[in-house]
């Protein structure tokens, strides 16, 4: 339990930056009039309170740092926090515990708010300190900062209700709980619960340094994969009477690392041995390798069909069987809609990016300086609007890929990471909390609830991204990738958390 700045100071700084010189969504950005029912949710928003309150629920995420599919207080926080506001929530949807909708108001338009709320293994880090030094050794951390995403949705949607009440306005929010962000795990399953059914357009959030959105394909798709080796044990010193698991672990890993060399450069893949046998002179009878194997939709199921053939090479060279060929997750990349992209980008535009303090900037310095990248402080200004970069983009992969296939979709990247912080990282972690977290996630608050409300209240605008959408799954329609039988991985981190949870529940910084 430290963190380098106490708690009440830290509001302090907040509060003062925010009443003095903190981004002003009150006073209108150039000539363009606001709207009374965007300026009741900015107002709502701006509030030192609201920001308070929102900051708190996100530092509360951020200690209980959770891993997906666990996160129960982290989900119970947020669904209560919406209940208490008058949303009505049903929990434990699509067969995930802590999945839950929130909705409020009546009739279409709906528009869809995604929310995450996982945390990393591995990552613990204390808050705002910018070396590496855990909280608790080797537990779990926010090392993606969704603590701050799902409470910036839930913020939004507050302030969205504000606005249907006194203004009278038809229509219906939803928050979607969405667990396991981070093994991409809910939202094939809950699309196919039909969660997303009746949603007409959904407005996406992730932190990180910029204040941004794009549009086009975004991210890999991805599979990920247990393969489980079944051998036959003896004496380790005797070992011809046995056939390794591990051993077909290692020949299907031989084989992989040599079909790298003829995939499409775009591709990614990582695997991580989780079961090897437990000591040299027991020859393992039971093995298994966890893949993320990783490409274009229009590649991944080709490139799948070679890694599983891997697999099976492991099998018949150790003489193993391969018992078990476990679908953790799959899902598509992200195909951003541009008039969603265009609009969202109008309204971070009037937000503007957040004013930060001399203490902040410092940490930013001090972290950039550790980190040995670039020392700039945090940014000044908001990013200009994406654009597509083609089919093959690369990188990471996000289960938001499924949800622009079945409702138009972009997703708003707001502050609050330090530039040059690494995401999945402890300098993430250590950015996540209090001060610049705090402004950050309200920054994105105010531009998903402004972006809600013209949604809600211009059917001109809706209709541009209903368009480009039809038109778009007319070429491709959304089939998922996850196998019929594949069932949510409720029991992936239930070992790491039975571990950690009592020993960072004891660090929690109250
Ligand atoms: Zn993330």
């Amino acid at each position: 339990m430290s963190t380098r700045v106490p708690v009440p100071a830290l509001v302090l700084i907040v509060l003062l930056a925010f009443g003095a010189a903190g981004s002003s969504p009150a006073a209108p950005a150039g000539p363009a009039r606001i709207a009374p029912e965007k300026q009741i949710v900015l107002d709502w928003l701006a509030k030192p309170e609201t920001v308070e309150r929102f900051g708190r629920i996100s530092d509360a995420i951020w200690s209980y740092a959770e891993l997906g599919l666990q996160e129960f207080r982290s989900s119970k926080l947020l669904a209560d926090t919406l209940e208490e506001a008058g949303f009505k929530v049903e929990r434990g949807l699509a067969g995930m515990p802590t999945c839950f909708v929130a909705t409020y108001g009546a009739g279409r338009p709906v528009i869809g708010l995604l929310g995450e709320f996982d945390a990393l293994p591995m990552l613990s880090q204390k808050a705002r300190v910018p070396a590496q030094d855990p909280l608790v050794a080797g537990a779990p951390g926010h090392g993606c900062g969704h603590n701050t995403m799902c409470t910036a949705a839930a913020a939004a949607a507050i302030a969205v209700k504000q606005a249907i009440d006194q203004r009278g306005l038809k229509g219906t929010i939803k928050v979607f709980g969405s667990p396991a962000e981070e093994i991409v795990a809910s939202r094939p399953h809950m699309i196919r619960a039909g969660l997303f059914a009746d949603v007409d357009a959904v407005i996406d959030n992730h932190s990180g340094s910029g204040f941004g959105t794009g549009y086009g394909r975004i991210g890999n798709a991805v599979f990920s994969v247990v393969f489980t080796f079944k051998g036959k044990t003896a004496h380790g010193a005797n070992a011809w009477a046995g056939r390794s698991a591990l051993d077909a672990v290692e020949i299907m890993n031989v084989a992989t690392e040599y079909l790298r060399e003829h995939l499409d450069p775009a591709y990614r893949m990582h695997y991580v041995i989780t079961e090897g046998g437990q000591a040299p002179n027991v020859v393992p009878d039971r093995a298994s390798v966890w893949y993320y194997v990783r490409n274009s939709d229009e590649r991944i199921e080709e490139m799948y069909e070679r890694v599983l053939n891997c697999a099976k090479a492991g099998a018949l060279a150790s003489g193993t069987d391969l018992a078990d060929v476990r679908f953790i997750a799959a899902a598509h990349q992200q195909h951003a809609n541009k008039a969603a992209a265009e609009l969202y980008q109008k309204n971070i535009e009037l937000v503007g990016m957040p004013a930060w303090t001399e203490e902040e900037q410092a940490f930013a310095r001090a972290l950039q300086t550790e980190l040995k990248v670039k020392v700039e402080g945090m940014p000044s200004k908001v990013d200009p609007l994406r654009g597509p970069t083609g089919e093959s983009v690369g990188g990471g992969s996000s289960d938001v890929g499924d949800v622009t296939l079945v409702a138009p979709t972009a997703t708003i990247l707001f502050p609050g990471r330090a530039p040059g912080a690494i995401a999945h990282h402890w300098s993430t972690v250590a950015c996540n909390f209090g001060g610049t977290a705090w402004k950050g996630l309200n920054a994105g608050a105010k531009a998903i609830a402004a972006s809600a409300i013209d949604l809600l209240t211009k059917p001109e605008e809706l209709k541009k991204l209903r368009t480009e959408f039809d038109e778009d799954t007319k070429k491709v329609p959304y089939k998922g990738f996850l196998p019929a039988d594949a069932k949510p991985p409720l029991d992936i981190n239930e070992e790491l958390m039975k571990k950690y949870r009592p020993l960072m529940e004891k660090a929690e910084i109250k």
